[in-house]
């Protein structure tokens, strides 16, 4: 289904994306945030806020605008992660408007929004309750340990946050970041009835099984060029294996593929399939990846 330009996610733009959600896009658009943060308020009375965003001034004033404009009172605020683009904003909501937090905390990590403390801890199975709505929670960790996706029953609609992005690749970035996790998450998403996806970044999109059948395929591609590689090597340091690896990009990304590349080598390395040690070179300690078996 082609998105009208007018549809389209764009910072500050207010759409009603279906019967029970509108979208409000934060103005925080970049190269990690693509068009920005989307926020869902879903409901027609007492409402959820999915991902509230960025603690913004701006993006705030909008929130608070369109709640009162509608007549609709903030129940429930619920980022799907605690990634700075997703869930600062909720406690300045809360103590502003009201309503609850709703989440799951953020691992002790500095980049990790830690003034996200939840009034309901959430789990997977968990649901949120209104008279129109249920939102029922499931755990997808592997772009971040706590990321939660929400399925709107009523349109089997799926809040996928960063699990699942419009137009671009989400980021594994270990240690809170785990490309098996990732995997399995994708899966998961099988054993639910889906009619479309809600992304925290860009447009709506349909078919949401084939999507995530799609960025599976992807990953194992990748998985496999990094075994090719080790295969090539015998043994490698990141640095030598991101040029084989990633062979197909532009040398200029190669930092953001070691990235990446890491992730994929922890996961061969949970699954078998990949040993690694830790060698000191010049003072510094380097991790040395070979196939194992
Ligand atoms: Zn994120």
């Amino acid at each position: 289904m082609a998105v009208s330009d007018e549809d389209k996610a764009l910072a500050g733009r207010l759409t009603r994306i279906s019967p029970l959600v509108w979208r409000l896009t934060a103005p925080n658009a970049g190269i990690m945030t693509g068009p920005g943060t989307n926020t869902y308020i879903v409901g027609s009375k007492k409402v959820a806020v999915i991902d509230p965003g960025p603690d913004n001034p701006e993006h705030h004033a909008a929130i608070k605008k369109m709640l009162s404009d509608n007549g609709l009172e903030l129940g429930w605020i619920m980022p799907t992660h605690t990634h700075m683009d997703h869930s600062p904003l909720a406690t300045t909501l809360k103590n502003n408007i009201g309503g609850q937090l709703a989440g799951m905390r953020a691992p002790d990590i500095i980049t990790q929004d830690q003034t996200f403390v939840p009034d309901i801890n959430l789990q997977h199975g968990d649901t949120i309750t209104a008279d129109d709505f249920t939102l029922e929670v499931i755990h997808t960790p592997g772009h971040a340990s706590n990321h939660l996706c929400f399925l709107l029953k009523e349109e089997q609609l799926l809040f996928t946050g960063d699990h699942i992005m419009e137009g671009s690749t989400v980021v594994i970035g270990p240690p809170d970041g785990n490309m098996k996790a990732y995997l399995a998450s994708l899966e998961l998403l099988h054993d639910y009835a889906l009619e479309q996806i809600a992304p925290a970044h860009g447009d709506l999109l349909s078919h949401p099984h084939k999507v995530a059948d799609s960025i599976i395929q992807h990953r194992l591609k990748r998985e496999n060029k990094a075994k090719a590689a080790l295969t090539q090597l015998g043994s490698g340091a990141l640095d030598q294996l991101v040029p084989i690896a990633y062979d197909d990009v532009d040398p200029r990304l190669y930092p953001v593929a070691a990235f990446s590349l890491k992730a994929h080598l922890d996961k061969l390395v949970e699954d078998g399939f990949a040993g690694v040690e830790l060698i000191t070179e010049e003072a510094k300690e380097v991790a040395i990846w070979k196939l194992v078996g």
